[in-house]
């Protein structure tokens, strides 16, 4: 699908044109600005009160303008609550979803339009309705759920990518939702982290290329003229909040500037550039300062560095979290005061409106200025005007016949075949053909909402089979694969509470598994983690629990083939159990389709094609990126005093098996050396030397062989998904400036350095060298 059209296309060349890292000194502004919505802008906000304008900064959750209860259980909006926000508070936005469960698309529309209408009868202002949506229609029965972000990265298919979320923002559009809070762009840098799911992974690159994907789709080409096809993106959360040091979610993170600026800021500001129209704010603290409070961050490096004109929100209640929690206020309005000076525009408060009453004081002492405020308030019209909600309030599901649809459904299954990742593969084990009899174990065997994760249906992920009973669980799947006659179903084990506290379930039923085995060819066995979400899923050990471990230990004693499913949203550590299986599938969280996809996969109908977007550990001290420092690596330890310091991991970042062969040969590069203006061209040609079709992931790398920070060992730079017959020989090409290989140095700003580089595709090497040092 190609959304971006000639308008997109030409401003971007400007934007780059103006600096390729754009964040120091003049830059263009990142969204072009629109006269006919300027002017706009400017009359709406010089109409407005200084009531109406706090009001327009807040942002309620759901449940403060919904009816506690009602007769027939059914969400209701409560009058007085609703008259209350809007009448009295002049509330700018309300977000989730009413019950804290998904809702149908016709509820979703009566509660919408009943906000819509009191904001627009009270404030003549329509309010803005955010959801999140992380892998589609998140809070919608029958809307269609994808595979969640680290599976869209283990894809690397960007199109695919982009196709989903703009079938999302079709089917939030149906339900009256204008605004969702993706892409998640955290870089996932700590396998410990209970949101790394959420991620695309580890690589800035990757996440940036899937930021933009993302947004293309929600968006559409013009970020000025949203349409009712489409919706406004939230890039979140902004920043590194993917690295806190214990691996828990909401703890400080340790972040140097030079990594904040090269890897964390640099996805941002692609999808900035791309035209995302607003941002979250990352809930943490890095190096003792609050995101919510780090005026250099939200305005220095965000509004001003990129001359960006979008939004800022924050985090849920993280305002209040610089009082509570964080202890750089003394009180509310001293965290108002701090966080809107430091740029924020709305503030997610979520449950109360006394940020209104508080905020209006802080302007009338003096506190915030009047050019904040109308800053602020401006940037919340224009986005309400970019998304068209003056002249459309509503968008209504009678005008959506697609939500829902076959096609949607296709993709998001495409998605799933694209996004399990083969992993070991001993004696050609898998495709498994028909005729075999298998026995299904472990706890993610039968189950939808570790297939799902977290984000789907509720917050945590839902065991409600009224929202997902028509998809096929893993054994579901693989009855209707290889008849139901030849599949047997024994878990071992349930889980049997929230947040994945199973470890503690004492009724493991291990032995009824090994007898079943005695009677199959093949043991298929599903193992990980039951879904969870932020908080409630942080861990004290990444490794696989004990019972699992135990588990597959008892089956491997049969003698019998272990295939290990493994289903989890971060990769626990199976050290000990690898070896005692003949292939290992990582599905991660591929969604409804995902037990349908590997079906297909396992049984040779389609082949696997995606590479890891994280490095899967080995040992828990030895927690590593690849794009880790030389001294981290094993052939260039020499000189190091202790061996076991060198990364020694499970499965590489960009590791991934198919069940064909690829060769790479003739990489070249179009200049064997270059200046710091120049743009490489690189290509390389790759053969499907084997008998089945196959799609391939080509990964360029670059490796800085010296420079004056120590250089990171290999950094992605380009990367594509072709698709090769056996013996079809395929030519990539790709185009890079060579400042896409600058580094941000030592004293914090982007530079280029003579010097040998190396290009890598998919092992092949090739050399070229860099003949000036340059600062850009
Ligand atoms: C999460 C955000 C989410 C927000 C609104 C927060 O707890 O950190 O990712 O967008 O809630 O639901």
């Amino acid at each position: 699908m190609k959304v971006k059209n000639l308008w997109l296309a030409a401003w971007s060349l400007m934007v780059t044109a103006c600096g390729s890292h754009g964040d120091s000194g003049s830059v263009a502004p990142a969204i072009p600005s629109d006269s006919e919505i300027e002017t706009r802008v400017k009359e709406i906000v010089s109409g407005m009160s200084l009531d109406d304008k706090v009001g327009q900064m807040c942002e309620v959750t759901i449940d403060v303008v919904c009816a506690d209860s009602t007769p027939d259980g059914s969400a209701q909006l409560d009058t007085a609550k609703v008259n209350a926000v809007f009448g009295q508070y002049r509330v700018g936005s309300v977000l989730n979803t009413p019950q804290g469960q998904a809702q149908d698309p016709e509820t979703w529309n009566r509660i919408i339009s009943g906000i819509q209408k009191a904001s627009m009868e009270y404030i003549g202002i329509p309010d803005i309705f955010g959801v999140d949506q992380n892998h589609g229609t998140t809070y919608t029965i029958g809307g269609t759920l994808f595979p969640q972000e680290i599976n869209m990265a283990a894809s690397w298919n960007r199109d695919l990518v982009r196709e989903g979320a703009a079938i999302c923002a079709y089917e939030s559009r149906a339900c009256d939702i204008p605004w969702v809070y993706n892409p998640v762009m955290d870089l996932g840098r700590n396998p410990v982290w209970s949101r790394i799911w959420e991620s695309f992974g580890e690589d800035p690159y990757l996440n940036g290329v899937m930021a933009v994907a993302m947004v293309e789709g929600y968006q559409g080409g013009d970020p000025n003229h949203v349409g009712p096809m489409n919706v406004g993106a939230c890039l979140k959360h902004y920043m590194a909040y993917g690295n806190p040091v214990s691996g828990k979610d909401r703890t400080p993170s340790s972040i140097n500037t030079i990594d904040l600026r090269e890897k964390y800021f640099t996805p941002f500001k692609m999808a900035i550039e791309a035209g995302a129209l607003s941002v979250m704010v990352n809930s943490g603290v890095n190096n003792g300062m609050p995101f919510h409070a780090n005026k250099e961050m939200l305005t220095g490096w965000l509004k001003e560095g990129l001359n960006w004109d979008g939004m800022i929100v924050t985090d849920w209640a993280d305002i209040h979290n610089l009082w509570k929690r964080d202890k750089i206020a003394a009180d509310y309005k001293e965290a108002i005061m701090l966080a809107i000076n430091a740029g924020v525009d709305m503030s997610m408060t979520p449950y109360d409106m006394e940020f209104c009453t508080l905020l209006k004081e802080l302007v009338e002492e003096g506190k915030v200025s009047h050019e904040r405020i109308d800053d602020a308030v401006s940037r919340i019209i224009r986005f309400k005007l970019r998304l068209g909600l003056f002249e459309r309030p509503n968008t209504l599901i009678a005008d959506y016949p697609l939500f829902g649809s076959d096609g949607h459904a296709a993709k998001a299954l495409e998605m799933a075949v694209q996004s399990e990742v083969l992993l070991k593969n001993e004696d050609g084990l898998l495709p498994l053909h028909t005729g075999k009899r298998i026995l299904v174990t472990g706890p993610n065997a039968n189950t939808m909402r570790s297939l799902n994760g977290g984000w789907s249906y509720t917050w945590q992920g839902s065991d409600d089979p009224r929202f997902h009973q028509q998809y096929n669980t893993i054994y579901e799947a693989l009855c209707n694969e290889y008849g139901a006659a030849n599949v047997v179903l024994e878990q071992g084990m349930d889980y049997v509470q929230d947040y994945g506290k199973w470890e503690l379930e004492e009724n493991v039923r291990i032995n009824k598994a090994v007898a079943a085995a005695r009677g199959v060819d093949v043991i298929v066995a599903c193992i990980g983690e039951d879904s969870y979400c932020e908080t409630p899923g942080n861990t004290n050990d990444l490794h696989l629990s004990a019972n699992q471990t135990a588990l597959v230990k008892a089956l491997a004693a049969t003698g019998k083939p272990i295939i290990l499913v493994l289903n989890e949203g971060r990769p626990r550590i199976i050290r000990e159990i690898e070896p005692l299986a003949k292939a290992v599938i990582d599905v991660f969280l591929p969604g409804n389709y995902g037990g349908d996809a590997l079906a297909l996969l396992m049984s040779g109908k389609r082949n696997f094609s995606a590479r890891m977007p994280i490095t899967y550990p080995k040992w828990i001290n030895a927690l590593a990126t690849y794009d880790h420092k030389p001294c981290e690596t094993v052939e260039t330890m020499s000189g190091a005093y202790d061996y076991a310091a060198t990364v020694d991991v499970q499965w590489p970042f960009g590791y991934g098996l198919s069940y064909t062969t690829f060769e790479y040969s003739n990489l070249r590069i179009d200049k064997a050396e270059f200046s710091s203006d120049d743009t490489l061209k690189i290509s390389v040609d790759v053969k499907n030397t084997g008998s089945v079709e196959g799609m391939d992931a080509v990964i360029l790398y670059s490796k800085d062989l010296v420079a004056s920070i120590t250089p990171d060992v290999l950094r992605v730079r380009r990367f594509d998904k072709i698709s090769l017959k056996p013996g079809e020989t395929k030519t990539v090409e790709f185009t890079l400036p060579a400042t896409d290989l600058a580094f941000v140095g030592y004293d914090g700003e982007w530079i280029i350095e003579k010097g040998d580089f190396e290009f890598i595709v998919g092992g092949k090497v090739e050399k070229a060298v860099c003949t000036d040092t340059r600062k850009i």
